[in-house]
């Protein structure tokens, strides 16, 4: 045997569940597809403005996040406000309000629709078993319908509802069409509510980690050591009474027990003997990932401030739908716009040259912080959809049928096989945090079976 366990990728969930069995003194292999580590997170250096770096993936913590605020503190990494001095802007039907607080300005009669909305989806997302979402009280009626279905017949005014879909493009990547409501109300329970998942202050975007979230796993990576081998795509995993064995393209490897750490569509296309139960296979065949473009726009200076603006920026038009200030903290840096594209214009700009890209989004910036945005001295981008080891973020949505009739198959073990990855996860599912979780709970069923 080469190792008790074998753990297939090195993102965070992988890198936590292989850090939590070596601390229990298991032997343990981590084998990962890229020439890096990180998965979805990724810090990337400010061109021209060392040391400032930027998350390219995964970003920012916010209250409740307690398991990635702890690791941040145990590898001694520190966490910043992210910047919300001056009004934040919403642009809605072309024209531009500015607010402050966590309300945005739009006309009474959109904002009174869109409270009594929210009301009723925080009634109904408090119903949801997180641990198992499929025993949800009228699981099979709120599963039967997709997230938009059920806007349509809940908010009345189409602005109310136009907010809702820029609301739900900002937190699952994809259009509500695309989703069924269990899973909607699943996904932001797992998180606290849907007023959580979209705020700053108190909210899902409150912090940002001074020397990037993307650090995380490369210091997880140098507490392992040589355990972890970087370009190592995991094709196919057998397993019998006696092992596993794991092919990758320079030779096979055989472990007591495998913990499969990527995303399901991702783990689906591993070829597995024996084949694995039907209904784990069709799960993977329908946990979709929604469509990212994550762009960061530099400039001399944060010129916004000076016009009392925060940058933070939401409209229901794109093609970009929202932006944040990404810049450092503190007097003297670079002013950093982020901009999200967000679903299908990810997937029309992805078929697009960088330099009509970049043209769209700058152009698209200018609506938040005026002309100025047309010159930045740098752009940075990075295309989720693109990337063969992520294919699409921020991760996995299921449509409507998938948890009642397959969602029980998603972390039940395969006899050798366990499961992993933030999608797995009951809080914070789809969040750094939920992928911490995720390496933890496969970690103890791991040890646990060869106890
Ligand atoms: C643009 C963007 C913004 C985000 N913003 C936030 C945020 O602000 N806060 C937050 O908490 N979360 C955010 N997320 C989500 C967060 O990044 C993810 O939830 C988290 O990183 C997932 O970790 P994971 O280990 O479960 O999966 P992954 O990071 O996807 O790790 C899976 C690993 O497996 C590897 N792999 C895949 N297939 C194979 C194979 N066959 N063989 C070997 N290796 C394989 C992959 O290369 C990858 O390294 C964001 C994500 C993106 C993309």
């Amino acid at each position: 045997m080469d190792a008790d366990v074998i753990v297939v990728g090195a993102g965070v969930a992988g890198l936590t569940a292989a850090d939590r069995l070596v601390a229990q003194g298991r032997s343990v292999l981590v084998l990962e597809a890229r020439d890096r580590v990180g998965g979805r997170t990724l810090t990337a250096d400010v061109p021209g403005f060392p040391p400032y770096v930027v998350d390219q993936g995964g970003q920012w913590v916010g209250p409740g996040q307690d398991l990635l605020y702890k690791e941040l503190s145990r590898f001694g990494l520190a966490t910043q406000p992210q910047s919300t001095g001056g009004s934040a802007l919403v642009v809605f039907r072309g024209k531009a309000r500015r607010y402050t607080g966590r309300i945005p300005k739009l006309d009474p009669l959109t904002l009174l629709d869109v409270g009594q909305t929210q009301f009723r989806f925080d009634r109904l997302a408090r119903t949801v078993d997180l641990a198992q979402p499929w025993r949800t009280p009228r699981a099979a009626d709120l599963d039967s319908q997709t997230f938009e279905t059920w806007l349509r017949r809940t908010c009345f005014t189409e602005r109310g509802r136009d907010f809702f879909r820029t609301a739900c493009e900002a937190v699952f990547a994809t259009v509500p069409a695309n989703l069924s409501l269990l899973h909607a109300l699943f996904y932001c329970a797992s998180g606290t509510s849907l007023e959580t998942l979209i705020s700053t202050v108190g909210g899902a975007q409150q912090d940002r980690v001074v020397e990037g979230l993307g650090t995380l796993a490369v210091r997880l990576t140098a507490h392992l050591g040589d355990r972890v081998r970087l370009g190592t795509p995991v094709r196919a995993i057998s397993q019998d009474e006696t092992g596993v064995r794991v092919q990758t393209p320079t030779g096979e490897l055989s472990a007591r027990r495998v913990i499969v750490a990527v995303p399901p569509t991702l783990a689906g296309r591993i070829a597995y003997t024996p084949a694995l139960p039907a209904r784990r296979d069709q799960l993977t065949q329908r946990a979709p990932h929604g469509g990212i473009i994550k762009c960061h726009a530099v400039y001399d200076s944060p010129f916004w401030r000076a016009d009392g603006l925060s940058a933070e920026a939401a409209s229901d038009r794109g093609p970009v739908k929202v932006a944040f200030d990404a810049s450092p903290a503190g007097a003297g840096g670079p002013g950093i716009l982020l901009a999200f594209l967000d679903g299908p214009e990810s997937l029309r700009l992805g078929e697009v040259s960088a330099e009509q890209r970049r043209a769209e989004v700058l152009q698209s910036l200018t609506r938040f912080v005026g002309p100025r945005a047309l010159e930045p001295v740098a752009f940075l981008e990075r295309d989720w959809n693109a990337e063969e080891w992520t294919r699409g973020c921020y991760g996995a949505h299921l449509p409507p049928g998938a948890w009642t009739q397959v969602g029980a198959a998603l972390r039940e073990p395969v006899g050798r096989v366990h499961w992993a990855g933030t999608e797995t996860a009951e809080r914070w599912c789809g969040y750094v945090d939920g992928a911490i979780a995720s390496g933890e709970r496969a970690a103890a069923e791991a040890h646990t079976a060869l106890s």
